[in-house]
This record gives C-alpha cells, structure tokens and sequence, in this order.
C-alpha cells in the first residue's frame, strides 16, 4: 500500500510555478468574511503557500455582518482591478448573503476557485478546456497523475454529489475516460457501488462512512473529507485503519487532498494570469 502524499507533492508543484511567477508576477486577492475558524485557517495556508510560489497576496476581510450589495460591489472593484488577476471569495459565507450571486460576479477569467458556470461548462466539453477547473478536483487528478495511477477504462465512484468537488470531479473522471458512478445521499445501496471501484473518491463530511467490507482489494482510495473527530482530531469520510489494509493507493488526512486543493489553486492563479497577460 502506497500513501497518496499530497503535502510534498503539493510543495513540489507550488515550487515548478516559481520561475512563471517572477515573469508574469501574479496577484491573488481573498475576501474573508467573518472570523469562521477553518476559512482562518485556509486563507492562512493560501497565503503561505502564495509566499512560497511568489505570488502576490492581498486579503480583504469584512466582518460578518456585511451586506450582500456591499462585498458584491467589493467584487466588482476588484474585476476591474487590472493589477488583480486571481480573486477566491473565501466560503462560507454568512446566512444573509446568497452564494450563488456572489460566484456568478467574480470575472470569470480570475476565478482561480473554478466555481463560475462559465468554467464549470467549459470543463464540461473536454479536458483541454479545463482551463480554470475547481481546484479540490484539480488537485486530485494532478495527485493521480503523479503517481501514474491509470484512469481510462477504470471504474471510478465518486461518493457526494457537491459542486465543488463531487459533481465536477466526476466530469474531469469521465473527460479521461473511466466509467464513473457518482452517489449521493439518496443512493440507495451505496456498498454495491463502492465494491465495484477501482479508484474511490469520497467527498461526503462523515466520519468512517467507508469502512473496509465497503471496498474490493487493490483500490486506490481518496479521501476529500475535511471532519474533527471528538477529540479534535481532522479525519477523513474514510476508515483510514482498516481500508488502508485493502488499498494498493489511500490519501491521508491531513496531509492528502488539503494540500493538493491549496496547490491547485497556486497553479489556476498562474494560469489566469497567463491566459490575461496573452489576451491584452
Ligand atoms: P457538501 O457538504 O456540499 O455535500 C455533501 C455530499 O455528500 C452531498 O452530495 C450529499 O448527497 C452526500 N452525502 C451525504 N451523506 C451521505 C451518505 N450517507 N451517503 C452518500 N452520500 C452522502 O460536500 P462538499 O462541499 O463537497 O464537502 C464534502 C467534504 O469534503 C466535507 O467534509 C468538506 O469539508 C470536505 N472538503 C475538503 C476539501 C479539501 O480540500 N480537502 C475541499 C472541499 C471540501
């Protein structure tokens, strides 16, 4: 059984952009809304990991009690901003705000988060459309791909349905051609899929809802949960103990798909910088 090292490959791609970055000078704009803890934290790991690849960083942070005209206009100034060309708005957001108005008025060009119709439907035709992909999804295709781990002809059961991860990694599975599944909370005998896979991705939110009778020996195993367990502890959806015994591949948490979601992000502000700099 192999671990799926998404903290040092994630270093590693974080460092390729480095020569791109001193070219083209990229800047990453945040916007912070609130104090939640864990979007603390992430903005904190995208920063660092800016630092690292020398991308620029500018955060904005509001407090909760903003108005939706307010961050939208807040938005729009940093869309028209041409010295930005990455911009995330940092999820969730307080219950006042509609999330949907807020990921359609982010410029579709720097939205390194990959949450806009326009790049989720660009996505949708072909990989090499897959130019600002959502990055959980994009981390975990580049975290298979540095492992040569084969996707054509697989099967691959994507458990959660979301549209950041689940729905769209199931897109970017079928673009390299396996035979995918994707389950929900309405599938019906969720087991009967996840024996069937050769490559398991869970996105789901709950702890141990993979456990070892639930997958076939030899799966490769990537675990998107993000949960605290009650000691505190981040863990993942999957029984890490047991399932790793059957995996010939499993992600940890930490140190998994976390990392490989900031690194994914490094590499689509890069990217939206390029694909600017080439159109002006
Ligand atoms: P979500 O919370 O929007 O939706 C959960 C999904 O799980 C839904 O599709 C739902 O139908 C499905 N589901 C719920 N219970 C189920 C069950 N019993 N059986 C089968 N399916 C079930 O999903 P999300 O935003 O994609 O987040 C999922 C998890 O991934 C969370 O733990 C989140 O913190 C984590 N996450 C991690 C990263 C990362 O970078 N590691 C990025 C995004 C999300």
């Amino acid at each position: 059984m192999t671990i799926l090292d998404g903290k040092a490959l994630s270093e590693e791609l974080v460092d390729s952009v480095k020569d791109k970055a001193e070219k083209l000078s990229p800047t990453l704009a945040v916007i912070l809304v609130g104090e939640n803890p864990a979007s603390m934290a992430y903005v904190r790991n995208k920063k660092k990991a800016c630092e690292r690849a020398g991308i620029e960083y500018i955060q904005h942070d509001f407090e909760a009690t903003i108005t939706q005209e307010d961050l939208l206009k807040k938005i729009d100034d940093i869309n028209q901003d041409p010295n930005v060309n990455g911009l995330i708005v940092q999820l969730p957001l307080p219950d006042h705000i509609y999330v949907p108005d807020v990921i359609r008025s982010v410029d579709p060009s720097k939205d390194v988060d990959g949450f806009h119709a326009y790049n989720i439907g660009k996505m949708f035709l072909s990989p090499e459309f897959e130019d600002l992909p959502p990055a959980t999804p994009l981390g975990i295709v580049k975290l298979l791909d540095h492992y040569d781990i084969p996707i054509r002809g697989k099967e691959v059961v994507v458990v959660g349905h979301s549209n950041i991860v689940g729905k769209p990694i199931s897109m970017m599975m079928l673009n390299r051609d396996a035979t995918v599944t994707t389950c929900h909370i309405h599938t019906k005998d969720l087991s009967a899929h996840t024996k069937r896979a050769d490559i398991l991705i869970v996105a789901v939110g709950k702890i141990n809802l993979i456990t070892a009778d639930m997958v076939k020996d030899g799966v490769v195993v990537v675990d998107v949960g993000m949960n605290r367990n009650d000691d505190g502890k981040l863990c993942g959806d999957v029984d890490f103990e047991n399932v790793s015994k059957k995996a010939s591949y499993i992600t940890p948490v930490p140190g998994g798909v976390g990392p490989m979601t900031v690194a994914a992000l490094i590499l689509n502000t890069v990217r939206a910088t390029e694909r600017q700099k080439a159109s002006q």
